[in-house]
């Protein structure tokens, strides 16, 4: 499954493409993660800041503006201060306050008490509805009957500040009194707070001018900051709202710190994208390769199948023989229980055969000539086949043996056939003896040798008398039955070297070798003589039947077996003149 998609072409790109693209996405999920991250942290800082500044705010003006509510509770019990009183009161709540410019009480509505006198003299005495810039706030105060916050503005006796006014209502039916007002140095305030346009990296904004909150002008730093993302806090004051707004100086964190986690994802995706690509371009090829390999493996298995020639190598160094399949089904073996040996493969070949193949093998390894060598192989059953083995050798350069290769051709059936044609051309059908053709070349043999190494030898000739007669009487078919007879007896009286063959139609002969004229005449009067007491047992009956014989000695000056043969047919003929059923010539 796997090896087939990895044979596919295009896996190898698809591969490699997909790992590149899910590093890379995982790189920009993680860049992501931490860039909101980092933003998140961030924005909490300022967030931090933000609510500090608030609270600095709120806590200092606060405390300052409800010191008012102690004078203003002292004017509700008593309509008509004493004046004294209300100065000493004053005094007491710009000391007690923080970033108090001026703190004054405007009776129906004409400043009348202010502290400090100094630098305000010029404030003592106005009266609100004649200032068109203050009576709005003034009257907006008295109209909604609670206090009001007015500015940063601009003042009367110079520099800025914010005017708190409380519009005070005396008696049961709460009747409008007058008003208080208390002048903040916002610039003190603020710098109190900590505060300024740009702080601690922040970039910081106020508005809210006149309390109104977000509805409000901006009245410190830099007005663009509350149409942007910054962080805003509502700060509450009495008589109204501010809102705040920061942000940091240089911006919010783009992530540009954690650009290295994408780029990083891409450039390591793309690592392994290749990687991947490349190995399994390489698994490919060698699959592709193992497959052609198993291929051709598989084709040369069945070419050797069929031909039955198995291949082997033998490494002469490590002693390592390795079979093709083709060896281990002509030797019937099969790899899992006999691995392939040197000594495996002589124990399969004939014990009759095993020396002289272990000999061949040797000698053409030693003398540097191909082996070649028929032999058998024998197996439990009794059965035998016919192998030829060749094989080379090859050699390192001092002469070493290294490697033999060669091959094993089951011939059992040419064998078979072949010996079947030579015991066809050799052997005489009817009684299986050697035929006239095997008998002569016998006797030849025997005269080289009789010539070479001066050795006596034989020939026997014997006929038997009056066949024709048996034929006659009997039948052709009996007379067959005798001739099986006579060469059945013939072989009983055989000595081991002694040869035997029927090289006419009645007519047989033997050779004897290593044996005299004398030898021979008693060896053949005495076959003569128990055949003749051998009847032959025949579907017709027993049939008593003699043969007359004719002995020839081989010399070395016989110039060919033609001579010997007349000589013995001669010595033939001189019996069955004399008679029959005897042996010539007679000593
Ligand atoms: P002799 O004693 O002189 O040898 O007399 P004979 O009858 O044996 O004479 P001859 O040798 O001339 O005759 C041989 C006969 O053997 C002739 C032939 O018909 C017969 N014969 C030859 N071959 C065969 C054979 O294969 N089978 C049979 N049944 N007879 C054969
Ligand atoms: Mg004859
Ligand atoms: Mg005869």
């Amino acid at each position: 499954m796997i090896s087939r998609l990895l044979s596919r072409k295009y896996f190898a790109p698809t591969a490699g493409i997909a790992v590149a693209l899910a590093v890379g996405l995982i790189g920009e999920y993680g860049y992501e993660t931490q860039r909101v991250r980092m933003l998140h942290d961030a924005r909490n800082s300022v967030a931090n800041a933000v609510s500090h500044y608030r609270a600095e705010l709120e806590g200092d003006l606060n405390a300052t503006l409800y010191l008012t509510n102690g004078l203003v509770a002292y004017i509700e019990t008593h309509t008509k201060p004493d004046p004294e009183l209300a100065r000493s009161m004053l005094k007491i709540l710009y000391q007690q306050g923080k970033h108090v410019r001026n703190i004054g009480l405007a009776p129906g509505n004409r400043l009348t008490y202010i502290y400090p006198l100094k630098g305000n003299e010029k404030a003592v005495g106005l009266y609100y509805p004649d200032l068109p810039d203050q009576w709005p706030a003034v009257k907006l105060a008295i109209d909604e009957k609670r206090p009001r916050l007015a500015g940063p503005l601009e003042l009367k006796q110079g520099g800025t500040g914010i005017i708190y006014r409380v519009p005070v209502f005396t008696g049961p039916e709460r009747k409008y009194w007058g008003i208080l007002s208390m002048v903040i140095d916002e610039k003190q305030l603020f710098a109190h707070a900590g505060i300024s346009p740009v702080t601690r990296g922040l970039d910081i904004a106020l508005r809210g001018k006149d309390g109104k909150g977000s509805e409000g002008a901006v009245f410190l730093g830099n007005p663009a900051l509350f149409s942007t993302d910054s962080v805003r806090e509502t700060i509450h004051i009495p008589g109204g709202t501010w809102q705040i707004a920061a942000k940091p100086v240089s911006g919010w964190p783009a992530g540009r710190s954690v650009e290295w986690i994408r780029i990083g994802g891409w450039l390591l995706g793309s690592l392994l994208g290749l990687f991947l690509h490349v190995a399994i371009l390489s698994v490919r090829r060698r699959l592709l390769a193992e497959e052609a390999v198993r291929v051709s493996h598989a084709e040369l298995n069945e070419a050797q199948r069929v031909a039955m020639i198995g291949s082997w190598t033998f490494d002469l160094k490590t002693g390592k023989l390795s079979w093709s399949d083709e060896i281990y089904r002509i030797f019937e073996t099969d790899p899992e229980n006999f691995g392939a040996s040197y000594q495996t493969f002589l124990d399969a070949v004939h014990p009759e055969d095993r020396e002289k193949v272990d000999f061949a093998y040797r000698e053409s390894v030693r003398n540097h000539i191909p082996y070649e060598f028929v032999h058998r192989l024998a197996f439990p059953d009794g059965r035998v086949k016919y192998v030829q083995g060749r094989g080379e050798t090859s050699y390192d350069e001092q002469g070493n043996p290294l490697l033999s290769r060669g091959t094993v051709q089951d011939i059992t059936r040419i064998k078979t056939t072949e010996e079947e044609l030579i015991r066809l051309a050799t052997t005489d059908a009817l009684t299986g003896a050697p035929n006239r053709r095997s008998f002569l070349k016998a006797l030849e043999n025997e005269l080289s040798r009789v010539q070479r190494i001066g050795r006596t030898a034989s020939l026997l000739l014997a006929d038997i008398d009056f066949f024709k007669g048996i034929n006659d009487i009997y039948g052709h078919a009996t007379g067959d039955a005798v001739l099986v007879h006579f060469a059945g007896f013939a072989r009983g009286q055989l000595r081991r070297p002694d040869f035997f063959g029927r090289i006419g139609g009645e007519e047989f002969a033997i050779l004897l070798p290593e044996t005299g004229i004398d030898a021979a005449w008693q060896f053949a009067d005495h076959f003569r003589e128990l055949l003749s007491r051998t009847p032959a047992a025949t579907p017709k009956g027993s049939i008593d039947y003699t043969v007359s014989i004719g002995l020839a000695e081989l010399h070395p000056e016989d110039e060919s077996i033609d001579e010997i043969m007349a000589r013995a047919d001669d010595e033939l003929y001189t019996a069955k003149q004399r008679g029959r059923n005897r042996v010539e010539p007679a000593p």
